[in-house]
Parts: C-alpha cells; structure tokens; sequence
C-alpha cells in the first residue's frame, strides 16, 4: 500500500465479540474463523474476535481460545479481546493475547448488571491486572455507558470524566474508548464530552469511539467524534448486534456503512469494500442475526446496474 492510500482512519471490527454476543444459536468456531479470514483478506487489520468471560452468561463466546489462535495465523491481523476483570485478563494472555480490551461502566447501575461490581471496584480490578501482565500486552479500555445508560438513562460528563481521572493515571499508553453502549447518543453530546475528555487528558495517544446504531445515529456520532481528532472507530460487519430479546434493539454501526463514509469523504480506510461486503451479508445471514446499516443492501442491489452514482438524482 503506498502513502497516498495509508489508512486515516482506523477502523476496529468488533462484530465477532460485540456482534455474535447476541446471538443465540452458537456459531460453529470454524464458520467464525472462515468469517476471520474474510475480514483480514477485506483489510481489516484489528479485530475484537471474542471476550474471556463466563461461558454459562454468554456461551457464544465460550470458544474464544481457539478463535484467538487461529486469528494469531493471519499475518498483519491484530486480535484483541474482552476481559472484564483481572482473573479473566490473566486467563487471556496466558492463551495469548496481546492486546487486551478492558471493559467497565461509568453507570453503576450498568456495571453492577454486567460485572456485579461498583465502577470503583472494577477500576481496582484494571489496577491489579496491570500489575499481573507484562507491560507489552497492548491495552484498551472500553469505557461502557460513557454517555447513556440503559437504566438510568444520561450519563453526566462529570461522572465520565471522574472515572478516566481514575483509569488514565494507571497506564498513560493506553487507548481509550468512549462507548455509546445503548446508541441512544446524540452527535452533540458525542462532540461535547470528546472535547471535554481531549482537554482533561491531552496526553492520551489515542482515543476511540464505540458506535451503535439503534436509532439511526451510528455514523452522524462518528462523524461528530472524527470532528474532535478520534481517529479509531469500531464498527460490525453486517451491523451485527443488538439483543434477540430486545425487539428493536440494534448493533454496533455497520463496518461498510463506516468505510463508505469515510472513503465518500476522500478518508482513506485501507479497506476494500468490495470484499467487505460478501464477508458482511455473509454475517447478516447467520442464523439468528440481526443485522443493521443500509450499504450492503444498496451495494447488492446496484451490482449489474452499471448506472455511475453520479447519474442518480
Ligand atoms: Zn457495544
């Protein structure tokens, strides 16, 4: 890849953890790491391909170890995974991991539903993890909830901005990623607490944003979050996502509706949509899914028609 197509954006796949989640009949571990392959050969080069947690509270993930190894055969592919405490984060670099997602909630309400712990005490667990890993092992926190909570609806920034005063002096290298975990942000207050963040802690070397796109607001906030200098996004191919169980719930936003954005913008995103797309309705047709964004089907539709986009009114 020469200079003039160098990635300017970075766009994290994080549908094989975040997108199959919800999904209720397992997917065969070797239909995940075909679906791997054809993500890499697309030009993803950082994929979120499963999470160490509890096997009996999200059995679709129980085969993470042999996803990850197969994930670590591909060349230029960077794999992390999600860990929501210090026991599992261990367990995931002993499998080999070597670029750890950890997750916790600025809402207490929503940390204690997913870890049974207070934000505080998982901020303790990230602490102890540190100092249980070797300092190689890659690190992200995925700060959940940052801006809307299921429970208890709007985040305040000021609670936001107290717990990364706790998380960030713990290892300054590393990457931080504001979620939008119910998509019920708005592109006002993505911008508002990026800002506000960026100016807190203007050493962080990189920031991410964490889109979903339940309301249709999944790339107006990326949008919005590219506007304050977050260059690292995570999308879903197939807009994979949302809860069987949750009628109306939807995904992350969907990795091609991402990368034709960006690409429409003269942004290069290093990722070849026409290989994207089969690899994403692929996704979208897995028994179970629910699927979400609007460009895989309106790629599909215009295969054959030839019509230049420029000729559409
Ligand atoms: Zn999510």
């Amino acid at each position: 890849m020469d200079s003039g197509t160098r990635p300017a954006v970075e766009i994290v796949e994080v549908g094989p953890r975040d997108g199959y989640q919800g999904i209720g009949p397992f997917i065969p571990t070797s239909t995940k790491i075909a679906l791997l392959e054809r993500l890499a050969a697309a030009g993803l080069r950082r994929i979120e391909i499963g999470s160490f947690v509890s096997a009996t509270a999200l059995p679709q993930m129980r085969d993470t170890r042999e996803v990850l190894a197969a994930c670590r055969q591909l060349p230029g592919v960077s794999a992390q995974v999600l860990v929501p405490s210090e026991r599992r984060g261990r367990d995931a670099v002993e499998a080999g991991a070597q670029c750890l997602v950890f997750v916790l909630s600025v809402s207490e309400a929503h940390n204690r539903n997913n870890v049974r712990r207070h934000p505080l005490e998982s901020a303790g667990e990230y602490e102890n993890l540190l100092a249980a890993i070797p300092s190689e092992i890659g690190m992200r926190l995925d700060i959940a909830t940052a801006f809307d909570c299921p429970f208890t609806g709007r985040v305040p920034e000021a609670a936001a901005l107290a717990l990364l005063d706790r998380l960030i002096p713990l290892r300054r290298d590393a990457e931080i990623c504001l979620c939008d975990t119910t998509g019920r942000v708005a592109p006002d207050h993505v911008k508002g607490l990026f800002a506000a963040a960026r100016d807190r802690f203007p050493e962080t070397p990189a920031w991410a944003f964490h889109a979903h796109d339940t309301y249709g607001l999944g790339l107006a906030n990326v949008h919005a979050a590219f506007g304050q200098g977050v260059r690292v996004f995570d999308a879903s191919f197939g807009g994979l996502g949302g809860c069987p169980f949750a009628p109306g719930a939807t995904g992350n936003v969907a990795t091609e509706d991402v990368v034709w954005m960006f690409e429409r913008m003269g942004i290069p995103t290093g990722i070849d949509l026409d290989a994207l797309v089969p690899a994403a309705r692929e996704a979208a047709a897995l028994p179970g899914a629910l699927p979400g964004g609007r460009v895989r089907e309106a790629l599909s539709s215009r295969i054959g028609t030839a019509v230049p986009d420029t000729a559409r009114a």
